[in-house]
């Protein structure tokens, strides 16, 4: 139990494109959109190159979102009880947390759907497999979601899992999101090593998750959280650290290739937004000591 029962969901905020077809179409390999999607992790462990999962194509005009079995979920006993009722709570609180933190520095907060998909699916960033893990493509303004990635998060990157490993990885991706309406996001791709500006941009995003963590029992889904739901989401965290990712693959560690941030530095920064529970507390762009 995670989610008050009596909490009122909204799925619209959620699409779900599981099962629909692509129409045939195979992966472009080496194809275009790569710099515009913004990964969880970048995703060794298939051994593959990230340029053969997301392809270019335009989004697929016969991937329609087939609501059916998220509008069954309605309340917070629903999100205890369904992953995908679950997903839709988080994405419920986090909004609503960013909503009202914009509002009161005056901004306006531009909502973001995700999606549901498995396998593969049609974005703005071209054609993805779920190989790619989560992510969010700033042309369409949508994470999208694999829920198969929870599973190989404990079975593959040695998570050991839990309701908010799921909320840490969501709200990281609208950390992305959170970038992509400060213009913070832009700046990110490229750049790889240890202090460089995706690492930062990462690590931004980690932040603003545990900030969002901070204040989720303010947002009237959850009930407040405890060490051990927080020990989740570090453990989750530090999963998906570039060192321990490429210990794993490689046997040794390159800093200089880095493009997420260890698991020492995921874990820290998403502590320091927990702890401080405030935007300004994740200027990972400045600090000298990351
Ligand atoms: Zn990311």
């Amino acid at each position: 139990m995670s989610f008050d029962p009596n909490a009122r969901l909204d799925p619209g905020q959620v699409e779900d494109v599981r099962g629909s077809r692509i129409g045939g179409r195979s992966l472009a390999i080496g194809g275009g959109g790569i710099g515009t999607v913004v990964l969880l992790v970048v995703y060794l462990l298939m051994g593959g190159n990230l340029a053969g999962l997301v392809g270019s194509q335009n989004p697929s005009s016969d991937q329609q979102p087939q609501t059916s079995t998220l509008q069954q979920c309605n309340t917070g006993s629903d999100a205890n009880q369904r992953e995908e009722c679950r997903i839709v709570g988080y994405v419920n609180s986090i909004q609503k947390f960013w909503t009202d933190e914009f509002n009161q520095a005056g901004a306006q907060y531009q909502p973001a759907k995700t999606v549901i998909y498995s396998d593969q699916v049609s974005t703005g960033c071209g054609v993805a497999s779920s190989q790619v893990g989560p992510f969010y493509c700033p042309p369409d303004i949508r994470v999208y979601i694999d829920l198969g990635f929870f599973q190989e998060l404990q079975t593959q990157f040695g998570a050991r899992g839990g309701s908010l490993a799921e909320g840490y990885v969501v709200a990281h991706e609208y950390g992305h999101h959170i970038q992509d309406l400060t213009g913070q996001l832009s700046s990110g791709s490229g750049q790889q090593g240890a202090i460089g500006v995706s690492v930062r941009t990462e690590l931004q995003a980690d932040c603003f998750a545990g900030v969002w963590a901070n204040h989720a029992a303010a947002t009237g889904f959850l009930e407040p959280l405890t060490a051990d739901q927080i020990g989740q989401a570090l453990d989750a965290a530090a999963a998906v650290g570039d060192d321990r990712i490429q210990r794993k693959t490689q046997g040794q560690v390159n800093p200089e290739t880095w493009t997420h941030g260890s698991a020492a530095q995921r874990q820290k920064w998403f502590t320091k937004g927990y702890k401080q529970g405030q935007r300004r507390a994740c200027d990972t762009f400045h600090a000298t000591n990351l």
